[in-house]
């Protein structure tokens, strides 16, 4: 039976404007760079199987001078769209016509102040980005789009409560989000999915920048790399000996005792979603 994947995560930048003290990007990618437009088109309009697009992974996507076009192509080849972004940038576009184009937005997010945030972030504005998401959700309501916006706080400052963090970014939200990065120290209310019910390896496929697929969105520096889409295709590796002997694995791999997919679980202004 051949397997098609649903997902397709593009990593059309390696590239970040800011500097997260969680984030290893840095660190990691030395010689950031895009993935040229034509590359990511060639492999958008390949994929006739997948319904939804994540034209990111590592790095911050509104930084490709191509975005805006990336997306539209989504929408003109019959996909959804959704990406993350630390929503600097975000004013730099036509913010109505970036959700036409998309179906959620995730925007990263871990304070409710300018010190705060200065001190996760090492730069950049809070101001800045708070206009940028009271904008998206204006924006969303004026037009009645449908695009779901969500704030998401990978870490956050120790000493705020995840209940006032909700208040604060509720009201120009869908639904505020919680990742934190150490599992060793779940929040209250938090569970966590069985490893072995992972299906991510089996409706994804993320391709780096330079061309290289990997095991998951976890796997952000390689342990895992299967192939690459520029040297055969995406449903030849998809389908390859080496992705099915992960698959198999799934649990057991260094890199699934770490991960954050396990985690996920959202919150609302009024609760649980
Ligand atoms: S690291 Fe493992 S459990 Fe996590 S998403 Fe990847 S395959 Fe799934």
């Amino acid at each position: 039976m051949i397997l098609y994947p649903k997902i397709l995560q593009i990593e059309i930048t390696d590239a970040c404007n800011l500097h997260c003290s969680y984030c290893d990007i840095h660190e990691n990618h030395k010689h950031p760079g895009t993935m040229p437009f034509e590359r990511v088109a060639w492999l958008i309009r390949q994929a006739q199987y997948a319904s939804h697009v994540c034209p990111q992974y590592w790095g911050e996507p509104t930084l490709h001078p191509d975005f805006l076009q990336i997306l539209r192509l989504c929408v003109e080849s019959g996909k959804t769209a959704s990406f993350y972004t630390n929503g600097l940038l975000l004013d730099t576009f036509d913010i109505p016509e970036v959700l036409r184009n998309t179906s959620e937005i995730r925007i990263s997010m871990d304070n409710t102040t300018p010190d705060g945030f200065l001190n996760t972030t090492g730069s950049g504005s809070f101001e800045r980005v708070r206009r940028n998401i009271v904008a998206c959700w204006e924006a969303k309501k004026r037009f009645s789009l449908g695009t779901r916006i969500i704030i998401r706080a990978t870490e956050l400052v120790p000493a705020q409560p995840f209940g006032y963090f909700v208040s604060f970014w509720g009201p120009y939200c869908d639904s505020v989000e919680l990742k934190p990065l150490r599992l060793s120290a779940p929040p209250p209310g938090i569970e966590l999915m069985d490893r072995k019910t992972c299906d991510f390896p089996t409706r994804h496929i993320v391709i780096k920048r330079d061309g290289t697929v990997v095991l998951c969105c976890s796997d952000h520096n390689k342990q895992c790399p299967i192939g690459n889409v520029f040297e055969s295709t995406v449903l030849d590796i998809f389908n390859s000996p080496r992705y099915n002997e992960l698959r198999q694995q799934v649990g057991e791999l260094p890199l699934c005792h770490n991960c954050w997919y396990r985690y996920r679980r959202r919150h609302t202004p009024s609760g649980e979603a």
